[in-house]
């Protein structure tokens, strides 16, 4: 139930009230959310939707899950904030629980943030700390909106109003190993990537690009910087997307999926090189890892691993990326990515169309571009439910372009 006051009011009268208060940052919000269940959640009007979005990768456990909020509500009820001079038994077994997934090389360390964009500042500053005036990021990059992330950010509309962001930072082609063979000298600190650029349109690396991008790095000398922040936490079907193409990065950013929905993020230096970079008072956030952040990333990691969902994410993710082109008719030509972070990729423009219709028959997915229609559901999502995804595609197709033949 929602607090005295919140209740009872119209989905219209909250999306009214919005533009009044909130800056149009994220546009014109079309629904007001009012509670979750599952995949599921329900809108102020009381319409049920299937969350294909997560919160964009985020909801690993879905809505509401019990041993989340049991482990946060036990949390906040024992100790809720510390300042970070003080250690908490949560924050230490969170990093203990990072560096044993990342099978992290000795002397590896993790600093805990809030958010995506601030475990890639941190990593941005690791970078700075080499000394080494270059930074090196692919074009179709997104690594957050604060300006040191900004930097690192590709797209032009993100920027530009921004300028002038940090400097040092320059952008070579996705995917093209003698671009950066030729960017890469003795100057270079550090190489960002992302195994699967999600906001690009769910575009993986070409297959073998990633372990050549580390040999390259490092015979330069140059960091790796794998950015896991919409990959990472079992999206993909692995505990991080890049383990599978058997590389040891130098540092590793995490965020959105970690805590099942509570702000927590990660950044995990690799090894003794990168982890002696950042020293004492050269970093810091007042609430990273706080004990209720960090007690909701130990219990999704928790749970992933005891229900078993890296397997389901691969089952169900197959599943979605192989009925998905058939069901979509003569629209969807192709589906990108791994596990549950897939893009259905349109034949023509209609990524805004089919979003909107999808919404309307009670799915939630998002736009990633013009073509490109992301699904990042809950890990826990069942085959029945891609099923009934499946069965609504192609009524979605109709209506996203009633005059095409399907
Ligand atoms: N890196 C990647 C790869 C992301 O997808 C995102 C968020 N979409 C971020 C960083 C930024 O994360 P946050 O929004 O938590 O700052």
């Amino acid at each position: 139930a929602l607090p005295a006051g919140l209740a009872g009011h119209a989905g219209a009268e909250w999306l009214d009230r919005y533009t009044h208060a909130l800056l149009p940052t994220y546009g014109v919000p079309q629904r007001a959310l009012v509670r979750g269940d599952g995949a599921y959640v329900w809108d102020a009007d009381g319409r049920r939707y299937l969350d294909l979005l997560g919160g964009i990768a985020t909801n690993v456990l879905g809505h509401a899950h019990p041993t989340l909020v049991g482990a946060v509500s036990a949390q906040l009820a024992t100790l809720g904030h510390v300042s970070n001079f003080f250690a908490s038994p949560q924050q230490v077994a969170l990093a203990e629980r990072l560096l044993a997934l990342l099978e992290a090389p000795q002397g590896s360390r993790v600093f805990l943030a809030n958010s995506g964009a601030e475990a890639n500042e941190g990593a941005f500053k690791v970078a700075r700390r080499t000394g080494r005036p270059r930074i090196l990021a692919l074009q179709g990059a997104f690594h957050g909106r604060t300006m040191g992330a900004l930097a690192l950010t590709h797209k032009p509309d993100y920027r530009e109003p921004f300028a002038p962001l940090p400097g040092g930072v320059e952008h070579v082609p996705a995917g093209d190993l003698g671009a950066l063979e030729a960017a890469l000298d003795g100057d270079v600190a550090a190489l960002f990537v992302e195994v699967i650029q999600g906001e690009a349109g769910v575009r993986p690396l070409p297959e073998g690009y990633l372990a050549a991008a580390r040999e390259l790095t490092a015979s330069v000398g140059a960091l790796l910087v794998v950015d896991e922040v919409q990959t990472g936490v079992g999206r993909t079907g692995h505990w991080f997307a890049h383990t599978r193409h058997g590389v040891v990065p130098d540092v590793v950013t995490v965020a959105k999926g970690l805590g099942g929905g509570i702000p927590v993020g990660a950044m995990v230096t690799l090894g003794e090189r990168a982890s002696g970079l950042l020293g004492a008072g050269q970093h810091g956030t007042t609430f990273g890892g706080n004990p209720v952040a960090s007690a909701a990333a130990l219990a999704t990691l928790h749970v992933i691993e005891r229900d078993g969902l890296l397997d389901n994410v691969s089952s169900v993710g197959r599943r979605l990326a192989e009925g998905a082109p058939a069901a979509g008719g003569s629209l969807v030509t192709d589906v990108r990515g791994e596990g549950l972070l897939l893009g259905l990729h349109l034949a023509r423009p209609r990524a805004k169309e089919l979003t909107a219709a999808a919404l309307e028959a009670g799915f939630i997915v998002n736009a990633v571009g013009p073509d490109t229609v992301r699904l990042a559901p809950p890990l826990i999502l069942t085959a029945d439910q891609a099923d009934s995804f499946l069965a609504a595609l192609p009524q979605l197709v109709q209506t996203a372009e009633p005059d095409e033949e399907s």
